[in-house]
């Protein structure tokens, strides 16, 4: 692991970008570049995606570890590009490639469309810099998805995508975690053995797997969660540029290629709304989105896929927009901050930028740009940000959200609870736990670690009286609070040797069970298990 804030970034720009349209002042964006995120070196250079060599003698001379390419037109072929890369020694999946062309073209007046470019160059060097690098197994050659000039003649070029590998070290598949297989939309990932392994020709890129893992334990180059909180939060630091307010526009790769289509047509969205773009806007957790408003984005909007799409994501999208907007609209009316957008409202920008207020109209009593950080997977980062959110005059605001898609849950026990601990085990966040402590033993929770994947629910062994009971709430005043004891027992010790057996209630239940009056019983509830050989 590097931390890259240091790492000097070569930024190639397109020089057509000068004259395309209104055009963009290449010189400022040239200094102001160098003076906002040094050490970084900018050049212009003609064709660089059509002139074979180009790219990586630009990169062998600077000397620099990172690549970001400022384009003219969105329709270089990616598998070129990668090749130039390979050439000048730079992994392919940790290229930063901008479309400003459309920026250039169609923003106006120049002054606009050349800021709006700086905060997106400066955003994908943040970003470049937070690459940690790939492996092997994280690399998958493809045909490539669009054909450049020089690809047409050369079939054997293909285009690197990143693909999943599991950081065995982190994986709780061994404790019955089985989330990135549950979400996979192509089967491609599979546990044998208590190891999580994956089918490289299935898989799609998606990304799901990512950000579904609370152990933090799939590793998906191009795209961690460290590569991202550093273009979010480049994009949203009011030091970095003078565009205000700004909005965040998440796209997937297929909303990302029909924008560039509208703007072909000359369609363009409002300047303010900075584009970030994944696989699959299914990775986009609420606590992404409210983080951004955190950081102080105007507004967030996700950009529906054109059709369907293909990963079966629609109904999560739409699931988290509407808690985002119901927890917001609770909390301080703010809800018009975060939308679902279609690409019709984007052909029409004036409807977006109707549906964002201003800043001088938004409530801000609950906001505080830029105290909060970027959070990465697990949920205790995603509830630190719900817990920024909720602050209203130094106390937690008391707003409780029911709903199927909310990020946390709550977990309970009825009567019946025998503390057996089965249900901690098998909770790979650490949000159930069995503490044994002064004669005591407690089963205990904590709401701020519960992502609700009821993975508990079934190794209960009193699942049939649902002793143990999961709602999907985000509750802020629960978040809060830390660990609560759910259940609490005495904890029998062994008659012998002292050492804990089980909770009274356990003890009492084994008793009844085996008859109460029976041998077997006096033996099991009075020794541990080591003593009953002993005495039995
Ligand atoms: S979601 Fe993460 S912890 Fe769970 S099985 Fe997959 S890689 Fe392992
Ligand atoms: S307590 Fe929450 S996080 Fe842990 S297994 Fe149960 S539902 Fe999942």
């Amino acid at each position: 692991m590097t931390d890259g804030t240091n790492l000097k970034t070569l930024v190639l720009l397109c020089p057509d970008l000068e004259t395309l349209g209104q055009g963009l002042d290449l010189q400022e964006l040239e200094q102001w570049l160098q003076e906002t995120m040094p050490p970084v070196l900018v050049q212009g250079v003609p064709d660089l995606v059509l002139r074979s060599g180009e790219l990586a003698r630009a990169v062998a001379a600077s000397g620099a570890a990172r690549l970001v390419l400022g384009l003219s037109c969105g329709q270089y072929s990616t598998a070129e590009v990668q090749v130039e890369a390979r050439k000048a020694g730079l992994d392919p999946l940790g290229l930063e490639v901008i479309n400003l062309g459309a920026y250039a073209a169609l923003v106006d007046p120049r002054s606009l469309a050349t800021e709006k470019a700086k905060i997106l160059l400066a955003a994908a060097v943040a970003r470049a810099r937070a690459y940690q690098g790939s492996q092997a197994q994280n690399v998958k050659p493809c045909l490539p998805t669009r054909l450049g000039r020089r690809s047409l003649f050369n079939l054997s070029l293909l285009e690197y995508r990143p693909v999943p590998s599991i950081r065995v070290e982190c994986c709780a598949a061994a404790y019955g975690c089985e989330q990135c297989v549950r979400v996979c939309p192509r089967g491609a990932l599979g546990g044998i053995n208590s190891r999580i392994s994956l089918k490289k020709s299935l898989c799609e890129s998606c990304g799901l797997c990512l950000t579904a893992c609370p152990q933090e334990a799939v590793e998906f180059p191009g795209y961690a969660p460290t590569q991202l909180a550093a273009q979010i939060t480049t994009l949203l630091d009011p030091d970095v540029g003078t565009l205000q307010p700004r909005a965040i526009l998440f796209t997937c790769r297929r909303g990302a290629r029909a924008l560039e289509g509208l703007a072909r047509r000359g369609k363009i969205y409002p300047v303010d709304w900075l584009p970030v773009q994944m696989p699959c806007l299914g990775m986009v957790s609420p606590a992404w989105i409210l983080a951004c408003l955190s950081l102080g984005a105007r507004a967030v909007g996700l950009v529906s896929c054109p059709g369907h799409c293909p990963f079966g994501q629609d109904e999560i999208i739409e699931g988290r927009v509407t808690f985002c907007r119901e927890l917001l609209r609770r909390l301080d009316g703010s809800y018009q901050t975060v939308s679902l957008l279609r690409l019709a409202d984007l052909r029409e920008p004036k409807s977006i930028q109707a549906q964002a207020p201003s800043t001088r109209t938004r409530q801000h009593k609950a906001f505080v740009p830029r105290t909060c950080s970027f959070p990465s997977i697990d949920p205790q980062s995603a509830a630190e940000v719900f817990l920024h959110l909720a602050q209203v005059d130094g106390a937690t605001a008391e707003v409780s959200l029911t709903h199927p898609n909310s990020p946390f849950g709550v977990v309970e026990v009825t009567d019946g609870c025998t503390a057996c601990g089965m249900c901690a085990v098998a909770c790979s966040t650490g949000a159930l736990a069995l503490e044994r402590e002064d004669g005591n033993i407690a089963l205990t929770f904590d709401a701020s670690l519960c992502m609700a994947c009821a993975q508990c629910l079934p190794t209960c062994p009193e699942a049939s009286s649902q002793v143990l009971q999961l709602q999907r709430i985000t509750d802020l005043q629960r978040l809060s609070q830390g660990r609560v004891v759910l259940y609490q027992d005495q904890d029998r010790r062994c008659d012998a040797c002292g050492a804990p057996i089980a909770s009274a209630q356990m003890l009492r239940r084994m008793a009844t069970l085996l008859g109460d009056e029976s041998s077997i019983a006096s033996l099991i509830t009075r020794y541990c298990p080591e003593c009953r050989q002993l005495f039995g």
